[in-house]
């Protein structure tokens, strides 16, 4: 057949396009992105996904090849991770859809215990998933799909909740309790132990979201014990696309005991097609990410992944003491895992500070792409103050001078720059828009107003959906706007982005 354009010139334009992404190699952006270094173990990912592209992984009866690997994969995690025989599992597509299946999976064990048919079953009760603040996003979604509600118990300055404080909110509509080894935000590790132990004694599951430490934390020095070798752990969620190091698109959720498992199932025969058995979310789906990190499992083996984990954590020690050095900033509590977060030093005179989100624009602006957190006022505790974060991965070893004198700049730089405030952004959008932000509270913004409002505080101008190159104006507003309304408008910037031009 003649096609409508050369494939050499579409796959042209393909790097033309990829030329102007955020570099996703070398170690510039620390956060999305997790590099081996290992281009031989890109290239293996990819001859695997080759291999697999015209597999359906819908049906591992048919494509026995898809059995085959994701029983492997399994095997190898479920060994990572201190469980014996008792633990079964699956691959699914992302941390994301390991987290939604765990809070599903608990929702349903927990409606059928109860009589309650989740949420408006015969008891009315509506389940509940307890966690700290600091849980994943991921948790607020499955809440939201699923019809749970969310429970969140405050954090302390390190990140970490008090122990006792989570467990005396544990009550008998509690479907599941969330831990995180680590939190994403502060890599703070959980107190699983604690919490564990009491959900068990109360009959109430227990998740740990390792989705970016599981695949490393087994090789960090002196971490207390998190995973299924603690009594009372009944599930966990582990990215293989993140410290794992496949392409995007694979995560596995391991469950102890079958029948727990079988509840994250859907099946159904009441329809005249093909009888369906769907262990994840998706029908039809790739088999490449699976593939992917199969091979990169066999190919790496525990040492492998243990020697890579280790030039992650000498990384890390340097970058931790490196920015503790910094005057002005501070690390967030004591870090579990190759991620930090950078704070404030409250405590230097107001001269010395340096705002850890200027920081981060600034760095961005030598090259080095740090991801900047919002701060948040906690119901029943402190206020958390605002953060930049970082990911540690191999390629930082190498990139460490050059990042260090870079993060050393950037500060000096800013420092003794105050914090953006929200008002002050806020006084730069016409009145009109500034109207349509007061009447949101009452009335929800339409797409129009709300594309308008994004314009005048200067996002979505550039029209290649690049964000401009300071962020710092628009965290402020995050954090001083409600939610409802900052998420309608980050809702809107999403849409208008992927729009056709
Ligand atoms: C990344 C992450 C998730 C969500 O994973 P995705 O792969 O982005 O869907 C959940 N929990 C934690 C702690 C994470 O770091």
């Amino acid at each position: 057949m003649r096609f409508a354009e050369e494939p050499a010139a579409i796959l042209a334009r393909l790097d033309e396009l990829r030329a102007a992404d955020a570099p996703t190699h070398g170690g510039h952006v620390l956060s999305y992105v997790y590099d081996s270094g290992l281009a031989e173990l890109d290239e293996l990912a990819a001859a695997a996904i080759r291999a697999v592209q015209p597999v359906n992984g819908l049906d591992p009866t048919t494509f026995t090849s898809v059995a085959v690997m994701e029983g492997e994969v399994i095997a190898f995690a479920r060994d990572l991770l201190g469980g014996d025989r008792d633990v079964v599992g699956s691959v699914t597509t992302g941390g994301t859809e390991s987290c939604l299946l765990a809070v599903k999976t608990a929702r349903d064990a927990w409606g059928v215990s109860t009589g309650s048919t989740g949420g408006t079953g015969s008891t009315g009760g509506i389940p509940r998933l307890l966690a700290p603040v600091t849980v994943h996003a991921a948790f607020h979604k499955a809440a939201h799909y699923f019809g749970l509600t969310v429970d969140l118990v405050p954090v302390g300055e390190d990140g970490r909740p008090d122990a006792d404080e989570f467990i005396a909110r544990m009550g008998p509509d509690v479907a599941l309790v969330v831990v995180s080894a680590p939190s994403y935000p502060h890599a703070a590790l959980d107190p699983v132990a604690a919490v564990a132990a009491a959900a068990a004694s109360r009959g109430i599951d227990c998740h740990v979201d390792a989705c970016i430490g599981g695949w490393v934390l087994p090789f960090w020095s002196s971490v207390e014990p998190w995973d299924f070798r603690v009594a009372g752990v009944t599930s966990i969620s582990a990215d293989l696309h993140k410290f794992g190091y496949a392409p995007k698109g694979v995560s596995v959720l391991l469950q102890r005991g079958r029948d727990r498992q079988r509840a994250q199932f859907f099946a159904t025969t009441r329809w005249p097609g093909y009888p369906v058995v769907n262990p994840t979310m998706l029908g039809s789906k790739s088999a490449g990410p699976l593939a992917a990190g199969w091979a990169i499992t066999h190919a790496l083996g525990r040492d492998g992944l243990a020697e890579l984990a280790a030039s992650c954590e000498r990384s890390t020690v340097a970058l931790r003491e490196l920015i503790g050095g910094i005057e002005g900033l501070r690390v967030v509590g004591d870090p579990v895992g190759p991620l930090l977060a950078v704070a404030t030093d409250a405590a230097a005179p107001a001269s010395a500070q340096v705002d850890p989100h200027h920081w981060a624009d600034q760095a961005r602006a030598h090259g080095w792409l740090l991801q900047l957190q919002p701060g948040l006022a906690q119901t029943g505790g402190i206020t958390l103050p605002h953060t930049t974060h970082l990911t540690i991965t191999p390629v930082t070893e190498a990139a460490l001078p050059e990042l260090g004198a870079a993060l050393v700049a950037a500060a000096d730089e800013v420092r003794g720059i105050p914090a953006v405030s929200a008002a002050d952004v806020l006084g730069t959008l016409p009145p009109a828009l500034a109207v349509g932000l007061t009447a949101a509270d009452a009335q929800p913004l339409d797409s129009e107003t709300a594309f308008a409002i994004l314009s005048g505080i200067g996002l979505l101008s550039s029209g290649s959906g690049a964000l401009p190159d300071r962020m710092a104006p628009f965290l402020a507003l995050i954090e001083a706007l409600p939610a409802p309304l900052t998420e309608r408008l980050l809702t809107e910037l999403v849409g208008r982005v992927v729009e056709p031009r």
